[in-house]
């Protein structure tokens, strides 16, 4: 039934709930697999982050929970990752040596003219804001920053799933109106999505803002392309709130069934599996 989510965050970092609290909700909705990934410990203190000293206790709660729920379901351990720069990224010792499943590479923050971190994961009209005050209206600009990082990720390695991996497009789009047909950042959008593919990441269908914007992250226009070079994806929620894990889940593997995908990438028997997409209840 592909009822499985990999992107969850708790009170850990700037989730709303325990562990458990995600897990009674998993179990009522039949889930047969759940992934938490806390946003990792950046080089600074944020209000959305988790801290180094938190970090064992994550992971002794992750088993406390993985025993608790063995016989309901399939638990794994993982971390949102964010590439800042080369040495502050998914690939460091630090995350590489942590007793993970699974860590999800992701761009949230990029560096202005000044060098300075701006934070462009965020509404619309703040990030209107910012392209104004940081990158002088520029949003080209902004656009290309974001990929270089994203690239420059895929790069460094160290991870298994790219994090919403287009998610400025809908910022961006609105700031200005028609940017996804140019096809300059079609182009761009592209040649990221055929390097992810080619290096063996998988491709997260993040649904977080689905049910407010009608759009997944990659947007829905790439899925075809995605299906006929060979990508592996995953629908995730990314959800903060246990009643938000399946949030979208049902029209995104509609989606990616009808761009012609029949499996999706899920954790079973301690790994990821190619499962087979119920088109059953899909069409
Ligand atoms: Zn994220
Ligand atoms: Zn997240």
């Amino acid at each position: 039934m592909n009822r499985t989510n990999y992107h969850t965050h708790t009170l850990y970092c700037d989730g709303r709930a325990q562990m458990e609290e995600f897990l009674r909700f998993a179990v009522a909705q039949r889930f047969t697999s759940l992934g938490f990934s806390s946003h990792a410990p950046l080089p600074f203190a944020t209000a959305w982050t988790m801290e180094w000293d938190r970090m064992e206790d994550y992971l002794a709660e992750f088993q406390r929970m993985k025993l608790r729920y063995q016989n309901k379901l399939e638990l794994c351990i993982g971390l949102e990752i964010d590439y800042l720069n080369s040495q502050s990224n998914p690939s460091i010792e630090r995350f590489q040596q942590l007793p993970l499943d699974y860590r999800i590479g992701s761009v949230h923050m990029l560096a202005d003219s000044l060098g300075k971190l701006v934070d462009i994961d965020c509404p619309p009209l703040h990030f209107r804001e910012l392209v104004d005050s940081r990158f002088r209206g520029d949003v080209v600009e902004v656009v290309c920053r974001y990929y270089h990082q994203l690239n420059a990720m895929l790069d460094a390695g160290g991870f298994d799933i790219v994090g919403h991996p287009d998610k400025m497009h809908y910022n961006a789009s609105c700031y200005r109106p028609g940017l996804l047909d140019e096809s300059w950042y079609d182009n761009l959008v592209r040649s990221y999505l055929a390097r992810i593919v080619e290096k063996g990441y998988i491709v997260e269908v993040n649904t977080k803002a689905y049910e407010d914007t009608h759009t997944f992250f990659p947007n829905e226009r790439y899925y075809t392309y995605l299906y006929n070079i060979g990508a592996k994806v995953q629908v995730n929620s990314d959800a903060h709130y246990p009643d938000k894990i399946a949030n979208g889940r049902q029209a995104a593997l509609q989606a990616l069934w009808n761009a012609g995908f029949r499996t999706v990438t899920e954790w079973h028997n301690g790994g990821w599996q190619q499962v087979p997409l119920c088109g059953k209840i899909l069409i």
